[in-house]
């Protein structure tokens, strides 16, 4: 039974556009049991990976696991989408969680304090173990990515990261379907009641104030796009994603940057034009002088120019257009 497994080697390495197809469609289409919600939970947690991973495609456990809690908190505390998975050992992990700090169900994941998602994420991952990552290894042939449980590392396919990242927008939307679909099923009115909206928006965060914190310390307090100073009489502070969270569906420090409401409420949705790019990219590189913040932010310490470069460039071929300015 391949999801027993404590190590699963790369079975294929090579493997064309139209076979990576082939297993996103079996693995979204085909019905398996109760766990059956985990492989698009896992889907989800590598899409908001595909940007931190190091230069040998791999990722730890630890940041896969964060997003997996995530994802199943929103989904099970927060929207109470429990009904049909309430066995399962992830839902049950995160109840009693909920239960031994007594935490209001309207809290978001983002909202918990720090060491709450700590706690989480610690144990959603030795669930992971045994029930995730093999499941999925096995319903690819073991293609899509390597692991190993004493490492704790996955890494992926190459060609199934590049594959991610150019298709991104599409698989996201086929994966929220799917899992829409299935949550549909196991769950009752008034719950599943605007749906699709929900399972969209369980990977976003409802704050980015830590990282306003984080940029008002090392930056001055500007608009990025307008240059106008921020804080000052009617002018707030907003922090945006460059590269909109719709696409990249993450967030990276070094993809955000501070920005005056009009410039944050008018670019929306939107992808500045080229110019800024270069801007974006000489911002990241004062950034990483900043040795301390660098050891701190792990998905800093990963950073290079050319994912910054790579998503702007991925993001207009998912149908996004670089014509924002301010
Ligand atoms: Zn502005």
């Amino acid at each position: 039974m391949s999801h027993k497994l404590r190590v699963g080697e790369l079975q294929a390495f090579y493997l064309t556009e139209e076979e990576v197809w082939r297993f996103f469609t079996i693995v979204l289409t085909t019905k398996s049991k109760k766990s059956a919600t985990y492989k698009y939970g896992l889907l989800k947690a590598m899409i908001e990976n595909l940007y931190q991973v190091d230069s040998e495609g791999e990722v730890t456990y630890d940041q896969l696991a964060y997003s997996f809690a995530k994802i199943y908190w929103n989904l099970v505390i927060h929207h109470d989408l429990e009904q049909g998975t309430r066995g399962s050992a992830v839902v049950k992990r995160l109840l009693e969680i909920s239960e031994e700090h007594q935490i209001p169900k309207d809290i978001t994941f983002d909202r918990l304090d720090p060491p709450i998602q700590i706690k989480a994420a610690k144990r959603i991952k030795s669930v992971m173990k045994t029930n995730v990552f093999g499941a999925l290894y096995g319903d690819t042939r073991g293609s899509f990515y390597a692991f190993d449980h004493k490492k704790e590392r996955f890494r992926f396919n190459g060609y199934v990261l590049t594959f991610m990242r150019k298709y991104q927008r599409l698989l996201v939307d086929l994966v929220n379907y799917h899992m829409a679909k299935m949550i549909e099923q196991l769950n009752a009115v008034p719950h599943i009641n605007y749906l699709l909206g929900k399972v969209e928006s369980i990977a976003q965060r409802s704050t980015l104030k830590p990282f306003e914190r984080v940029l008002m310390q090392y930056f001055e307090e500007r608009c990025f796009y307008c240059k106008k100073s921020l804080g000052k009489g009617n002018v707030q502070t907003h922090v945006d994603h460059f590269i909109p969270w719709s696409f990249v569906q993450s967030d990276h420090l070094w993809n955000l940057v501070l920005s005056c409401s009009t410039c944050n409420t008018s670019k929306n949705d939107r992808l500045p034009v080229r110019e800024f790019l270069d801007d974006v990219v000489t911002r990241n590189e004062q950034l990483l002088n900043y040795e301390d913040l660098v050891i701190r932010d792990q998905d800093l310490s990963n950073y290079e120019e050319k994912k910054m470069v790579h998503l702007y460039e991925y993001s207009i071929q998912n149908g996004y257009e670089g014509t924002w300015f301010p």
